[in-house]
């Protein structure tokens, strides 16, 4: 994570994994290591104010605390136990906006290396049955040591291509909701070690998006799902806005757009009616990486969907 040359400063963010503490008791071990808590955060400029030993409650994530840049926690005793996840809070959204109740059945469709994954785990309180996939054989040796660490049980992590898991099996028919975070030209990462590739061509955009529709689209067919969370680290409408449009096209009326999260500042590009029920996320309007988010919900569905 070495911050590169002229790369916007983000805020340190760090998720507390509910599942092994919760936000009082970090909060008081970070006090007793020196740092002042000013409270919950009242808006984005607050949290870019923060600097020296003082951290904020976020004001969108009710479990995620802010530092300053460059505060680095790989070391400390909380991380190193599991009991707080080092993320990005763009990345917290996709788990949060799903918000699958707890011994919901979930599928985690490229979960590799995981924070999602336990993060949905920490939502469903470990109750419920995560299934989760992904390609890359190494990605998923770190993920289940992550995972191991924050204390997740119930889930079922599987070396597998995604598009060839059988909808059908009976396996998944009570599977409700749907985390997919595909693959993607990770052009939102400021961090990202910049090379002449920074910017992806059309070509591999338009390789990207076929892939991202094509994976979206098997999701939808599981019989069971109602929510699914669709989002990618890039800042590229093609992979966004684009592909939830092909496909809720595709799908006619079986899948709709869900207005979350109506406080957040920033909302999908209106290239399409509903987008702006999509929330990015950007280094200059949300403090984060650039990201993109859309919850699509199962038409016909209000009342199954917790509130
Ligand atoms: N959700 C992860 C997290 O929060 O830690 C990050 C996922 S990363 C953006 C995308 C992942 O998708 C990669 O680990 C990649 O190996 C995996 N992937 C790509 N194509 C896939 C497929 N067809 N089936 C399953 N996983 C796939």
């Amino acid at each position: 994570e070495g911050a590169s040359l002229g790369a916007p400063q983000l805020p340190r963010y760090v998720r507390v994994n509910t599942l092994k503490t919760c936000v009082d008791d970090v909060i008081d071990f970070f006090k007793r290591q020196g740092y002042s808590y000013l409270g919950k955060a009242a808006s984005v400029e607050e949290l870019s104010s923060l600097s020296g030993k003082k951290f904020l409650l976020d004001l969108h994530l009710p479990e995620l605390l802010v530092f300053p840049p460059q505060t680095d926690f790989h070391n400390n005793q909380l991380y190193t136990s599991g009991h707080i996840i080092l993320q990005d809070k763009a990345s917290c959204l996709p788990a949060f906006l799903l918000s699958p109740a707890a011994g919901s059945h979930v599928i985690d469709a490229c979960a590799a290396p995981g924070n999602k994954t336990s993060h949905v785990a920490a939502i469903l309180k470990n109750k419920g049955q995560i299934f989760a996939f992904d390609l890359d054989t190494k990605r998923l040796a770190t993920m289940n040591t992550m995972l191991m660490r924050a204390g997740v049980t119930s889930f079922e992590l599987a070396q597998r291509d995604f598009l060839t898991v059988d909808p059908r099996d009976s396996k998944y028919s009570k599977v409700t909701h749907i985390l997919l975070d595909p693959s993607c030209s990770g052009s939102g990462m400021v961090n990202r070690v910049p090379t002449e590739e920074a910017a992806p061509s059309a070509e591999r955009l338009q390789a990207l998006a076929g892939f991202q529709r094509k994976i979206l689209s098997h999701a939808l067919s599981f019989p069971a799902v109602r929510r699914l969370a669709y989002s990618t680290c890039s800042v590229h409408q093609e992979e966004n806005e684009d592909v939830v449009h092909a496909v809720l096209q595709e799908q006619g009326s079986a899948f709709r757009l869900v207005n979350v999260l109506p406080a957040w500042p920033c909302r999908g590009v209106a290239t399409f009616p509903g987008a702006e029920c999509c929330l990015r996320a950007s280094p200059a309007e949300t403090l984060t990486n650039g990201f993109f988010v859309a919850v699509l919900e199962r038409c016909g569905e209000e009342a199954a969907v917790p509130s």
